[in-house]
């Protein structure tokens, strides 16, 4: 059989089990919300990427679509003076209605100023030969729109991004080129209006991994090369996605979102500080653990107080219950010592009278037969003179042992040790003749035993037996009577030589 287990280790895994749950339930609570934080962060930067691509595609496309205007007339109407005046009141015009332009401009194949967008009819006497874009479409011959890296401009000393489209004689030679400058002030207006924190980050590159713009504004950055930054290969494989990076720039590791713009060849990015964004979620957290922890060491404490109480009352529990078996145990060998004799682990004296006085009221109410044997050991005061008083004691224990086999079992039947080397045997139910066979048989038991005895003339052990029977009557027979019966049959077995058994007259019993 399995061993049970005992209250105190089910107390002690109840504590531990309670404990450990709020543990597992807060971690599990922190971390949900840790997740739950990180999934909004990708929400956040997505939108942003989105908002931005959407807002620098609209922008480019009105700066754009301006320039294809340009286009159309110069191509259409030439260079000549009249033209070209009608040109700089459109391109004042335009310039006016786009807040993002910094300006429209037009160069001749040379790189000399033709018009710009300024009120003013004089054009200054500047060459833009040396501009990217110029060279741009001077060794490019397609049509399409051109957005160059960031410059200061050389007539406001702002940023600006050029974008600009190719001008083409009638004969298709390069004729110059037409370019609308975007204010980058206007960008970072956009980008300044967004919370991205105070480690947050957003930037417009080109698809060939041009860095244009960035918030916070990094001069020195513009213009430089990101086709080795992580988000740029993963632009590059994904085209649009989020993950985290650490940035090349700063080195704050980052959420971050890219986008491509529908129409140009240009992404964007948008990104969040993973430190910044998870700094209140690990306030949170930290003050929330603390809080759990004292709590389950309390708790802690406090189970271990009470699986010690737990324990301490078992313990007492179980000494009590060993006490009380002990006493117990105590209480039934007083019981049987009381009623016993120490020599011969018969019943005494005592134990004989309370069964007789019973056996004697029970064979009165049913008129049942009552019989009483006194057995006493021959010559005994010459054994223990011959043998020792030690002898002597060794011979009535090996009486008795033999006695008490000899003797019936059942209940009411009782072997006893009269008193010194008499023996007594009180047989309820028992008629004069089934008393006398019992009595003769214990006699002749013993002498067959041959114990040695020099100092009887028998040469051996032998008792000698007086047997009495009674039906006992109310009134007229008292238990004294039986006893002094058997002691009067007893007297005269001695008297005819010992070694035999006497019957009690019937008329003992009335005297
Ligand atoms: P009898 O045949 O007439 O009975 O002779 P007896 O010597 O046995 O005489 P009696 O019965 O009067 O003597 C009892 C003797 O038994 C006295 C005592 O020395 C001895 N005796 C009584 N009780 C004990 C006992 O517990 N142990 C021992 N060793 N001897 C006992
Ligand atoms: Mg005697
Ligand atoms: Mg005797």
């Amino acid at each position: 059989m399995p061993k049970r287990l005992s209250i105190t280790f089910w107390a002690t895994t109840f504590v531990i089990v309670v404990c450990a749950s709020l543990v597992a339930i807060d971690g599990w609570r922190s971390w949900n919300a840790r997740v739950q934080r990180l999934v909004d962060m990708e929400r956040v930067t997505s939108n942003l990427a989105r908002a931005m691509a959407q807002q620098a595609d609209d922008t480019i496309k009105a700066a754009d679509t301006s320039l294809t205007d340009i286009v159309e007339r110069l191509e259409t109407d030439g260079y000549g003076d009249a033209a070209v005046a009608r040109l700089h009141r459109l391109m004042v015009e335009q310039a006016v209605n786009l807040p993002q332009l910094s300006g429209l401009f037009a160069y001749d194949e040379t790189g000399r100023w033709l018009v710009n967008s300024r009120p003013e009819a004089q054009q200054p006497l500047l060459n833009n030969a040396d501009r990217e874009y110029f060279i741009y479409h001077q060794t490019h011959a397609g049509r399409g729109p051109h957005i160059g890296v960031p410059v200061r401009s050389r007539s406001t000393g702002q940023w600006i991004i050029p974008v600009s489209r190719r001008l083409n004689h009638a004969d298709g030679r390069f004729g110059g080129v037409a370019l609308a400058t975007i204010d980058v002030d206007y960008f970072h207006r956009f980008y300044q209006s967004f919370d991205i924190g105070r480690h947050g980050a957003v930037a417009l590159f080109s698809n060939d991994g041009v860095m244009l713009l960035r918030r916070p504004f990094n001069p020195d950055a513009v213009g430089a090369s990101v086709r080795k930054s992580p988000v740029y290969l993963h632009y590059l494989a994904h085209n649009s996605g989020s993950d985290f990076f650490r940035s090349g720039q700063d080195g704050q590791l980052r959420f971050n979102s890219y986008l491509p713009l529908q129409h140009y060849p240009l992404f964007v990015t948008a990104a969040l500080s993973k430190d910044e964004m998870l700094a209140e979620w690990r306030r949170d957290t930290w003050l929330h653990t603390l809080g759990v922890l004292l709590l389950a060491l309390l708790l802690g404490l406090f189970g271990k107080r009470l699986v010690d109480q737990i324990r301490l009352r078992v313990r007492a529990e179980a000494e009590l219950l060993q006490t009380r078996d002990a006493l117990e145990r105590l209480n039934s060998t007083l019981e049987r010592q009381a009623m016993q004799d120490g020599l011969t682990g018969l019943a005494n004296r005592r134990q004989l009278d309370v069964t007789l006085g019973n056996e004697f009221s029970r064979a009165m109410r049913h008129g049942e037969p009552l019989a009483f044997v006194m057995i006493d050991v021959d010559y005994f005061k010459q054994y223990n003179d011959r043998y020792g008083h030690g002898a002597g004691d060794d011979c009535l224990r090996a009486l008795s042992t033999l006695i008490r086999t000899l003797t019936p079992k059942r209940p009411g039947d009782v072997t006893a040790r009269y008193g010194g080397e008499e023996l007594a045997v009180l047989l309820p139910h028992t008629d004069v003749d089934g008393a006398h066979a019992v009595a003769e048989r214990i006699r002749a038991a013993i002498e067959a035993l041959a114990m040695p005895h020099s100092g009887s003339p028998l040469g051996v052990v032998t008792v000698s037996a007086g047997v009495a029977t009674i039906v006992p009557q109310r009134g007229v027979h008292l238990e004294g009577m039986l006893v002094a019966a058997a002691d009067k049959a007893l007297y005269a077995a001695k008297s005819a030589g010992r070694n035999r058994v006497c019957v009690a007259a019937e008329a003992a019993l009335h005297s």
